[in-house]
């Protein structure tokens, strides 16, 4: 979990908003309906109003909630599609297992809408430019994560293409918080990406793809009250009364006096018209079955040493969740996507339920044989299965579990206090070598350099011997 404290961190939140989904999605499924203004809704013969407008019908103004007569006098040649909710969430559902494949971190919103929390996982995709003259300049991690972002959503937009088909199309907003980035994925619709960065100046170099750039202060200034979310008809108009009619007054006016008009809801008021926000991305994952990550990798992957690095971290992150919601678990399963866009899937039942990394870890790379190589990979996915529910009477029997676990409870500890991946094992600090080859990733020197150097952390699955704690010997 990030807190506001964080300042040192440069979060990458992506709000991704399917355009006019319903009907986007009856339109991939009948061609005859592309180009047409169409409205999704219940028997048109019964009083019902219209659940969502094709982009098409948009341009005549029809929109949702509207009713039938209203859509039909605004567009004549508007057809209605009897609503079908079971494809609906069916092709969410694969949506989101493609925003899974970029991110363990996704927070379904709604049933056309997701929250992705890309800090620290974008930076892997920046461009090799930015890469390389990004230090030199002195702003290289930020120009990467902003870069590397762009590229993802690119690459994603081609997954969803594939996934479920070209018709459906999303808008996405990327932005340091939650609030900025849903407030960007809706200023340019449909097919949008608008980019709110921190301060001017951050831009890297020309994104074409980037519908538009803008800083938090310009974004905020051309939307009304009424676009933040969470400011209706009622609040509206009592605002008014007290000579704050636009978010800049709103910013402007004392929090005290929010305060006395609103109570708590005015300290709300106040981070709206400021654009704050220091709620996380939260998983909705209440009572898995499983859990896991998988990575989408910047380039392809072609041995086993590469691989590694990434199955370590994903088995740290994987097991950091395990303990986190209080699991452990027996059944170790490897997804690898090919080149190809061919799945292959192992799995293995180990002895004892574990949540922990080292283990998983190992279990992966005994999967991990070289006939599993045959092709480029382009994504790995871990997950572990068969949960139990850690108890507190549950008591390991080796000593050195109990020193490795107290070990992994401090890690733990740092990593809420300071956000995630500020300490890590430091044998995933011992592939520099492959680390710089796999460019990706998991080198972000700022962080890796505080890597634990407790007993029982360094060294135990080190197969390096030259690399020493901090991965700089
Ligand atoms: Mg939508």
């Amino acid at each position: 979990m990030l807190t506001q404290d964080m300042t040192n961190v440069q979060r990458i939140i992506m709000h991704v908003d399917m355009d006019s989904f319903f009907a986007s999605v009856e339109q991939q499924a009948n061609p005859r309906l592309r180009g047409k203004p169409i409205a999704v809704s219940g028997d048109p013969k019964s009083r019902t109003v219209v659940a969502a407008a094709s982009k098409e019908a948009k341009r005549f103004g029809v929109k949702s909630a509207m009713t039938i007569g209203e859509a039909r006098r605004l567009c004549p040649k508007i057809q209605f599609v009897l609503g079908d909710p079971d494809k609906y969430v069916s092709v969410a559902q694969r949506i989101v297992r493609v925003f899974q494949e970029y991110t363990p971190d996704v927070e379904v919103a709604s049933i056309d809408e997701a929250f992705l929390e890309m800090t620290g996982w974008s930076t892997h995709f920046a461009c090799g430019d930015c890469v390389r003259t990004g230090a030199a300049r002195g702003d290289g991690e930020e120009s990467r994560a902003w870069c590397g972002a762009v590229r993802m959503i690119a690459e994603l937009r081609r997954c969803l293409y594939r996934e479920v088909g070209e018709w459906i199309t999303c808008s996405v907003g990327v932005a340091q918080n939650k609030r900025l980035a849903k407030l960007a994925s809706d200023f340019r619709k449909p097919n949008g990406l608008v980019l709110v960065y921190p301060h001017a100046g951050v831009g890297a170099h020309p994104m074409p793809d980037v519908v538009c750039a803008v800083t938090r202060e310009t974004l905020l200034a051309s939307l009304q009250l009424r676009d933040l979310g969470g400011i209706g008809p009622r609040i509206e108009e009592r605002l008014r009364r007290m000579g704050i009619a636009t978010i800049a007054q709103l910013a402007g006016t004392p929090i005290t006096v929010l305060r006395d008009a609103f109570g708590v809801y005015g300290n709300e008021l106040h981070d709206m018209a400021m654009g704050h926000d220091v709620r996380p991305v939260s998983a909705n994952d209440a009572d898995p079955k499983s859990m896991g990550h998988s990575v989408t990798l910047p380039r392809d992957l072609r041995t086993v040493e590469e691989i590694r690095p990434v199955v370590e971290e994903l088995a740290e992150r994987v097991t950091a969740r395990l303990r986190r919601d209080g699991f452990r678990g027996s059944l170790i399963r490897l997804t690898m996507r090919y080149g190809d866009f061919t799945d292959a899937h192992e799995q293995r039942t180990i002895s004892e339920a574990t949540n922990d990394g080292r283990r998983v870890a190992r279990a992966v790379m005994d999967m991990l044989a070289a006939r599993l190589m045959r092709l480029p990979v382009r994504l790995v996915g871990i997950s572990v299965g068969h949960l139990v529910r850690v108890t507190a009477t549950q008591v390991s029997l080796f000593a050195e579990d109990v020193r490795w676990q107290s070990a992994i409870a401090a890690m733990d500890a740092a990593n809420h206090r300071h956000g995630a991946w500020t300490v890590l094992r430091a044998s995933l600090l011992g592939h520099p070598r492959v680390l710089r080859r796999v460019a990706a990733a998991f080198q972000s020197t700022a962080h890796l350099r505080d890597a634990v150097d407790a007993d029982g952390i360094v060294g135990e699955d080190r197969d390096d011997p030259s690399v020493g704690t901090d991965g700089q010997k």
